[in-house]
């Protein structure tokens, strides 16, 4: 299909400084978890975005010196010409397609733990981080301040060395620059501090320094937060933000403007719970209105004709993206080839960024099982190759994530027949009912994204109402066979604290349910008051407590956790879901394990109290969010009651489970699991995932001689002492 002519402007090249970006789609500094020291994966994880058509992609944060470590996260580093050789290989395959390499410059004063180096940072004032623990700087002196405007320069060459074409001077998401700019983290009474002139100056210096050195080959970029939303302390738009843009323009070549401070990033890197796309376009919009420079942001852009309306309204020049174009790579190919319904659209559930936040995995991403794997496993998402056998039929017995994504990517696989029966009315599992939890209506596109292209893969067949025994299983006809059949929540109180029951724990009383029962079959608990008992540490709980607490009732959050969903933390939802139970007035019991419930009242004890004194929680239901368990009827029965021969002597080849069946986990994973069995399923045993390659540094002869010969001679003239 052609490209629709509202979106032509999204195509339109735009000059940045000394370089020319081909069209508007920019895919903005992201963490991946490969830094620098994984090399072919962070090259092969961008260049696929540059493949699909983004004109521009930057690293993540990118250190500029063991000052600025970041361990236990994951940053690119440059400081050593070891790392200019390992980024220049992204740099060599963006260009490979006609894509722009930027590198963003980070130097993060009293946030940077330095937990490898142990060096110690450089900050504007003495005063800790807000982000992490124990974290200090050194109150930087006039020395100081050169020290780390160089440390920016020399940074800058080596990042032109490795072929980057833009170079930022980051100062958003409260590092350095930032710092300096902005009252909560610069207490300085010299020319460093104080009014706006002076506060602006560290930030100014640099960006000069750095266009001196570097200016005429690479474009400079500044990332500016343009409000930390906390008053007089914080960054404010018309107080420090536009004056500075006033005050820098000529000397930047792009702007990338965004929101928030890093210890609530959260308001930048908006979860969908909280925010629609284009969230950031006012801020956006006030710099565009100042600027004569181009002006990117981000905004969760998945939908084309509001990315056309930005750049057509002035609002925005450059589209960035970050969680869009790792949930799709190719999503500007799509909207140039006019295939709007192949987009596989982010849902803003930020599960990609709580890998970085929890340190040191790679990410992860709910919609894109391949994100992260492109070099690892050599997964692409929009390629696949014809199975080995793929002159087989399969059927996948249910179509929740799991089973939707692994029948797809059988279906692309070309196998002769994909049967995904289902025994409910429609394709999605229990993402048929997420969606419909306060906020979650994104996720609704993880089932969308593949009803669409199930139903244009002529190989797959969907049949739903169909509920299969193991007889009938047996006797399809299929070779393979997959069970996808998901998993339910615990109705007896079971749970990952006690490992036990909890007793009067019965989710088949008219007074007790589970998430299923309330959502899935539409059970209502009578009466005013409720316990929501959450061990399960992510949205499920606190979404009861919030859906409940909007119907009215008084709702007490029980967890025997230091804090409700703390998983929350690392997906950058929990300051907003903490302020929105406030609100509601949903009173919050951490740290408490229910030891018995009768009609009317949940009795509790303190997980830490050892005599084990009991309190009791008036209420006049419970809601069991205690743990989820496979449901693994089906494959058992298949398995131990049949039995593999007697299968085979039916024609089933191989059994394999998927998803949630072999063990509740993230959506993430379970879209994974099904993806990972379709990709493998003509392997040698599908049933174990084939090793993946591990870049790591290799011991051999040579530099095990080496490392002996230079610590020898290191101690060479010394003795004991
Ligand atoms: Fe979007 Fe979620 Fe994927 Fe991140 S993990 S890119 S937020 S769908």
């Amino acid at each position: 299909m052609p490209r629709d002519p509202k979106h032509d402007i999204l195509f339109e090249p735009i000059k940045i400084g000394p370089k020319v970006m081909k069209n508007r789609f920019y895919q903005v500094p992201h963490c991946n978890g490969f830094g620098s020291e994984k090399p072919f994966s962070q090259a092969y994880f961008r260049a696929l975005k540059a493949e699909g058509g983004f004109a521009g992609v930057s690293t993540e944060y990118c250190s500029i010196s063991p000052e600025s470590d970041d361990t236990h996260r994951m940053s690119a580093r440059i400081w050593d010409d070891g790392d200019i050789k390992n980024l220049s290989l992204m740099c060599d395959m963006l260009h490979e397609h006609d894509a722009l390499a930027a590198c963003e410059l980070w130097y993060g004063g009293p946030h940077a733990p330095n937990m490898e180096s142990r060096c110690v940072a450089r900050g504007p004032s003495q005063i800790p981080s807000d982000f992490e623990f124990l974290t200090y700087a050194i109150e930087a002196d006039k020395d100081d301040i050169r020290h780390l405007q160089n440390l920016y320069v020399a940074a800058a060459k080596r990042a032109r060395t490795a072929g980057f074409d833009i170079v930022y001077v980051y100062g958003s998401h409260s590092y350095l620059p930032q710092q300096f700019l902005t009252p909560y983290y610069n207490h300085r009474t010299d020319e460093y501090g104080g009014s706006f002139e002076n506060r602006a100056r560290f930030w100014r210096e640099t960006i000069e320094m750095v266009k001196e050195a570097v200016g005429d080959d690479c474009a400079i970029c500044v990332r500016m937060s343009t409000d930390m939303f906390m008053g007089e302390a914080g960054t404010q738009l018309k107080r420090d933000c536009l004056p500075f843009v006033e005050l820098c323009d000529d000397l930047v070549d792009v702007w990338d403007i965004n929101l928030s401070g890093i210890a609530e990033w959260g308001e930048d890197a908006t979860p969908s719970r909280f925010y629609p796309q284009g969230r950031a376009l006012p801020w956006q919009a006030a710099v565009k209105a100042i600027s004569k420079k181009p002006v990117l942001g981000v905004g969760r852009w998945t939908n084309p004709d509001l990315m056309a309306e930005a750049i057509n309204d002035g609002k925005l020049d450059i589209i960035a993206t970050c969680r869009p174009s790792t949930s799709d790579p190719f999503l500007p190919k799509k909207i140039d080839e006019g295939r709007l319904d192949d987009i596989r659209e982010c849902i803003g559930c930020s599960v990609c960024i709580s890998r970085w936040e929890i340190g040191g995995p790679p990410l992860i991403c709910t919609q894109n099982a391949t994100a992260g794997e492109e070099y690892r496993r050599g997964w692409h998402p929009e390629r696949f190759t014809k199975a080995k056998n793929a002159d087989n039929d399969v059927l996948v017995v249910g179509a929740g994530p799991a089973g939707m994504e692994c029948a797809m990517i059988l279906g692309k696989r070309g196998m002769r027949r994909v049967h995904l029966v289902e025994a409910e009315d429609d394709m999605g599992g229990t993402m048929r009912w997420i969606p419909q939890l306060p906020g979650l209506g994104e996720w609704a596109r993880i089932v969308n994204y593949r009803k669409i292209q199930i139903d244009k893969l002529k190989n797959v067949e969907f049949i739903p109402n169909t509920k299969l025994s193991a007889k009938d299983v047996a006797e399809y006809g299929a070779e393979i066979v997959i069970v996808a059949t998901g998993s339910y929540w615990s109705t007896d109180g079971l749970n990952g604290a006690s490992h036990a029951t909890i007793e009067g724990a019965d989710a088949s009383l008219a007074w007790q349910a589970t998430p299923d029962q309330i959502m899935g079959e539409g059970k209502e608990l009578a009466g005013d008051s409720v316990v929501v008992f959450d061990n399960d540490g992510y949205y499920t709980g606190v979404s009861m407590a919030e859906k409940l607490a909007l119907e009215g009732k008084k709702v007490t959050l029980m967890t025997p956790l230091g804090t409700i969903a703390p998983y929350m933390h690392f997906t950058l939802e929990a300051p907003n879901q903490h302020r929105t139970l406030h609100r509601l007035g949903v009173e919050i019991v951490p740290y408490h394990l229910p030891s018995r419930v009768e009609e009317g009242v949940v009795v509790a004890t303190h997980v830490y109290d050892e005599e084990g004194h009991e309190k009791s929680f008036a209420a006049d239901g419970v809601v069991w969010v205690a743990q989820r368990r496979s449901n693994e009827a089906l494959f058992r029965e298949l398995k131990d009651s049949i039995g593999l021969d007697q299968l085979k002597a039916e024609g089933v080849d191989s059994l394999y489970r998927i998803g949630d069946c072999e063990a509740p986990r993230l959506t993430a994973d379970a879209v994974f699991s099904g993806h990972r069995l379709a990709r493998e399923i003509d392997s040698d045993d599908p049933a174990f995932p084939l090793p993946f390659k591990r870049e790591r540094r290799m011991v051999d002869d040579a530099s095990v001689a080496f490392e002996k010969a230079e610590y020898a001679a290191l101690y060479a003239e010394a003795s004991l002492s």
